[in-house]
């Protein structure tokens, strides 16, 4: 009898735990922005600070996660998005593609130029994987805004299958893209992922010419800006 009633009390307290333990899971994974990064967004007024290397590694080697239907849904995010897009088309930058670690915010979102389009439209991919990557591979220069004043050349594939969230809609899309916007994509994924190209470059050179490129733009941190206390924290509010 009371043998029986132990094994009852660990199935108990075991049943307690676990649903504890998904209740925290879902804390870190359903809810919205946490203070920090709702800082950093209501913050936002035009073109945002950029997290560059060493100072803001936790930020840009920590892996980002997909957007939540709470996040999806925000004002906040149309803002980050605004000001993710008003940030890599800054006239002191040649930017062609941005990565949201590279302002502070460990998401899957990432903005384009489709060089392979019309006008070469910059474009917006919420929640971006990439399925696969295939095609010959090419080897080219490669920069960083969170790598500031360096280029390296980089091995990538020649045609990637993106999968992601239309901006607008919110559906579920795919795309092949080839040649060179190939390669921003998996550029920008990588971020996603905490790579950034100078992990995979064979070669990395600096320049005078991108040593004036960084002092022209604003790489200055904000008072207010703090780092994220440990990556995969739960702090959500
Ligand atoms: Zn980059």
């Amino acid at each position: 009898m009371k043998k029986t009633a132990t094994i009852l009390s660990a199935a108990y307290a075991l049943m307690v735990l676990t649903l504890a333990g998904a209740a925290l899971q879902a804390c870190c994974c359903q809810n919205g922005f946490d203070a920090r990064e709702k800082e950093i967004i209501d913050r936002q007024d035009g073109v945002m600070y950029v997290t560059t290397l060493p100072q803001d590694s936790v930020t840009l080697r920590a892996p980002s996660r997909d957007l939540s239907e709470r996040e999806l849904r925000s004002a906040r995010l149309r803002k980050l998005v605004d000001g993710m897009y008003l940030t890599v088309t800054d006239p002191s930058q040649d930017g062609v593609g941005i990565a949201a670690p590279q302002v502070g915010i460990n998401r899957r979102i990432i903005w384009v130029q489709r060089l392979d389009k019309e006008g070469e439209p910059f474009e917006c991919y919420l929640n971006v994987h990439l399925d696969s990557l295939w095609g010959e591979p090419r080897r080219g220069p490669e920069g960083c805004l969170s790598v500031p004043g360096m280029r390296g050349i980089v091995r990538r594939s020649g045609a990637v299958l993106v999968s992601y969230l239309d901006r607008e809609s919110l559906e579920p899309r795919k795309d092949t893209v080839k040649g060179f916007t190939a390669v921003i994509f998996q550029h920008e994924c990588d971020h996603l992922d905490g790579i950034l190209y100078i992990d995979k470059a064979d070669s990395l050179y600096r320049s005078p010419e991108w040593e004036a490129e960084r002092e022209a733009f604003d790489y200055s941190r904000p008072e207010w800006w703090k780092s994220p206390a440990m990556p995969n924290k739960c702090n959500n509010q």
